[in-house]
């Protein structure tokens, strides 16, 4: 048995994840079948709140444990499942309480849905929601087809996310430890040791994006006053339990491992770029027509074309060091963009780039020599060539002296820091695509 649940959060609290575990609290009378799971969306949709992200837990009848991965004031096991299957009916208005104790529905954004089910609704949903703009009309269809009992709150839209979480099938994937701190401490600031932080990220091998060595600024603990204390990111569910230990200062109240699709990069499709519609995300590859250029604010802007067109690209203000290796980019530069489409102006938000290959780059040194009497020739303006005062022989301009300038660049991919990469993003020490030769911005 499913329970899906989205949009319960706003800016001003709470977090979809920690209702996750009051779920799990709750059904205490069943077994978790199951990992939770936290499914990051759309990360371009406009009314998300963060992360864009809904939970699912699966509980039922289980056999035995397997293995734990929780402490939620009581330890919490993924079970193997049994053959008898509980009813869906006892669970609605269980899960209704819940959230209508814990969603914060005063919040004009905070538009809940909740979705028990037997079965996973088709992965299209999951797809279409991961990289594109779902239609509410879609996700009603699929609710009145299927033997689904749910419940929307406001205008309802929490049920996108809900089902389309649930629609989730992982391919690729991986972990996320959440802890969460004690309810008085919400709201107040954490007090997490960067040390142990450091620490932690070079013991777990398996871990990433937990802490950014550019910016040099811890990346687990959030900024907001929902009630996670940190999360910690990886790909082996036992070694993160080790962060546990590692991490001292405030004492977590509860923890819980999730299964994600975060750091898979499922919400990118290859493009051209004509075909790159706003809120949505695209891998294009084309040519550099543009010097960057730096804009009010620290935003470097530049464009690209391919066959269909041209798009503006741009690495903003967030994405820090990353802009330095922008603005080596030259006009002829053959690169792939990984990232978002925004609408207006139509702007690709870079989040990983590829460069496949690099212009030469030359500079003047001197004019050239006078063939028939050695001296330095004089210009005749600009790209108008050059002439001998003396021997009156003229030369074109390409005869000129020039040096190869070091372009700084490799062919190879590149990437924004962890502080500002996107959920959903795949980093480099992830992507095989670029593994062999990736290198970080600085
Ligand atoms: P957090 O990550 O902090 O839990 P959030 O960023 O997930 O918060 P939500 O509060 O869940 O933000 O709001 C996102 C809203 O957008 C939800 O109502 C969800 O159903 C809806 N939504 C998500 N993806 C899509 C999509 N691709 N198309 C249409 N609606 C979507």
């Amino acid at each position: 048995m499913f329970i899906a649940v989205d949009d319960t959060d706003s800016r001003e609290g709470m977090c979809t994840t920690f209702l996750a575990t009051e779920l799990i609290r709750e059904f205490d009378d069943f077994d978790l079948l199951d990992y939770p799971r936290l499914v990051r969306l759309n990360p371009n949709v406009p009314w998300k709140t963060r992360g864009n992200g809904a939970i699912v837990i699966t509980i039922g009848y289980g056999k035995r444990k397997n293995r734990k991965i929780g402490n939620l004031q009581g330890e919490v096991y993924i079970h193997e499942e049994d053959t008898e299957i509980p009813k869906k009916r006892e669970f609605l208005e269980r899960v209704k309480r819940k959230v209508e104790q814990w969603a914060e529905l005063d919040n004009d954004n905070t538009n809940p849905g909740l979705i028990i089910a037997d079965e996973r609704p088709s992965e299209r949903f999951y797809r279409k929601a991961v990289r594109d703009v779902v239609d509410f009309e879609m996700v009603q269809k699929e609710l009145d087809r299927g033997s689904y009992l749910y419940k929307g709150y406001d205008d309802r839209r929490g049920l996108v996310g809900a089902l389309s979480a649930l629609a989730w099938r992982p391919g690729d994937f991986t972990y996320e430890l959440l802890t969460y701190r004690k309810k008085d401490r919400w709201g107040k600031e954490r007090e997490l040791n960067e040390k142990d932080i450091i620490n932690m990220d070079g013991a777990l091998k398996k871990a990433f994006d937990n802490y950014d060595h550019e910016e040099k600024e811890q990346a687990i603990a959030p900024n907001s006053p929902c009630p996670v204390l940190y999360g910690v990111r990886g790909e082996d569910p036992d070694e993160l339990k080790q962060a546990l230990k590692m991490i001292d200062g405030e004492k977590p109240e509860r923890w819980l491992i999730f299964l994600t699709n975060q750091a898979t990069d499922d919400h990118i499709q290859e493009k051209k770029i004509s075909e790159a519609s706003p809120w949505t995300s695209a891998k294009i590859g084309g040519k550099v027509i543009s010097e960057p250029r730096i804009i009010e604010g620290g935003h470097i802007l530049f464009e690209m074309e391919d066959v269909t067109g041209k798009i503006t690209a741009a690495a903003y203000e967030p994405t820090k060091g990353f802009r330095e290796v922008v603005k080596k980019l030259i006009s002829g530069d053959k690169i792939e963009l990984w990232g978002g489409i925004r609408k207006d102006p139509k702007t690709l938000n870079i989040e990983k780039m590829r460069i496949l290959g690099l212009e030469e780059k030359v500079e003047k040194v001197s004019n050239p020599e006078c063939p028939d009497c050695g001296k330095r020739m004089s210009s005749m303006g600009t790209n108008a060539g050059y002439r001998c005062k003396r021997c009156r022989t003229k030369a074109k301009e390409k005869e000129a002296e020039r040096k190869k300038i070091e372009r700084g660049l490799e062919e190879t991919c590149y990437e924004v820091p962890v502080s500002a990469r996107r959920h959903l993003s795949k980093p480099l020490t992830r992507d095989n695509t670029c593994r062999s030769t990736s290198r970080r911005s600085s």
